[in-house]
């Protein structure tokens, strides 16, 4: 067999089953877009514009400290709330119906800080293509601090990995939007170097929008409030930790814990498991489910659908997740689910699985 460029997954009989449900899933999505169309444009509309309203208010009221720092705390729930019920969404086309309203409203990212262009490569053709799965997920793999696959290059400051990276979680979006988002433009070793070059254009519009989100997030307020900068700091601050937490919460959650595997390709880059096989194993779903969810966090919960089914907008996945389960449980496979709490607990263990070298591991457990 041919070594691939990329890892190339199995042929093991179950496209046929995925045939089935994505069969399915066409005719519920058919039957119930009409009724669905007008929530996925209220929100499309709605979120950004609370967004810009909390911004608004800070500048208006905010030289009350209390009414700017909540303000910010707004943002950052709203950043979240854009980002997985918007971003994620127009990124894989299924915001609005016609391609270049999606391509244009992914630069809401950008004015929210992220690069929308490296976010897309990574999150659609890396963490999509290959999840949890390692040198080629990129949104599981973060900063060399922290080690969570099992096969990770191996530092000694691991050891601790499951105490200080809980301390250091507050601080996820800061190291995206002012480290990472630079780091895979700059350094070509990265992830993102396997598949992509980056356009010229792509490094002017890096440095213009970082700048101008820069400048309204933390310098206009200084000018207008007549604030110190540190007070402006901490409320830029604020935004990003809150926004953090949030973003962490839902991220980690159907993937990285212990409950999923991290296979690896062999020396041929070939993967052991089909393609829908593989999500199955390396995703689950979070049991908590509710209109707080749905409406406002993108129906997170329903990760498996969204793996399967990154084309289909997540007002569907409720629907989309009871035909998996269905012609899942028919035939044995797994559909996995587990209560937020338990996933949250079992990502600190696979920190703390991972904080050793695999053979130490065994051997002192
Ligand atoms: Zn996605």
């Amino acid at each position: 067999m041919e070594i691939s460029k990329k890892p190339v997954f199995a042929k093991d009989g179950t496209e046929e089953v995925f045939r089935v449900i994505k069969k399915r899933v066409n005719e519920i999505v058919r039957e119930l877009e009409p009724q669905r169309r007008l929530e996925i444009t209220l929100k499309a509309i709605l979120f950004p514009l609370m967004y810009v309203a909390a911004y608004v208010v800070a500048l208006a009221y905010g030289q009350n400290l209390t009414v700017l720092y909540s303000c910010y705390c707004v943002m950052g729930v709203m950043l979240v709330i854009i980002f997985l019920n918007l971003i994620h969404e127009a990124v894989h086309n299924t915001l609005f119906r016609r391609k270049w309203l999606n391509a244009l409203y992914i630069y809401f990212f950008d004015l929210m800080g992220a690069n929308s262009y490296i976010w897309k490569v990574r999150h659609t053709r890396l963490h999509h293509n290959y999840p949890n799965i390692m040198g080629w997920d990129s949104d599981i793999e973060q900063s060399p601090l922290v080690r969570v696959f099992p096969h990770g290059k191996f530092s000694g400051i691991h050891k601790y990995q499951h105490i200080y990276m809980p301390m250091l979680y507050p601080l996820f979006l800061l190291n995206w939007l002012l480290v990472r988002d630079f780091k895979d433009y700059f350094n070509r070793k990265k992830t993102v170097w396997k598949i992509i070059r980056i356009p010229a254009i792509e490094y002017v519009k890096l440095f213009l929008f970082k700048a101008l989100f820069l400048f309204y997030i933390i310098v206009l307020p200084k000018l207008v409030l007549h604030i110190t900068w540190l007070q402006a700091i901490t409320a830029f601050c604020i935004m990003i930790f809150t926004a953090s937490i949030i973003a962490l919460i839902v991220l980690i959650s159907p993937h990285a814990n212990t409950e999923n595997e991290f296979p690896l390709p062999d020396d041929r880059l070939h993967m052991e498991r089909s393609w829908f096989l593989h999500q199955l194993y390396n995703t689950n779903d979070v049991r908590e489910d509710n209109w707080f969810t749905r409406f406002f966090m993108g129906c997170f919960n329903y990760h498996v659908a969204h793996h399967l089914f990154p084309h289909v907008h997540h007002v569907f996945y409720p629907e989309v997740t009871r035909i998996i389960k269905e012609e899942a449980e028919k035939r044995n496979l797994p559909y996995r689910s587990y209560p937020l709490l338990i996933t949250l607990k079992n990502h600190y263990l696979l920190l703390k699985q991972n904080r050793m070298p695999e053979n130490i591991f065994e051997e002192t457990m």
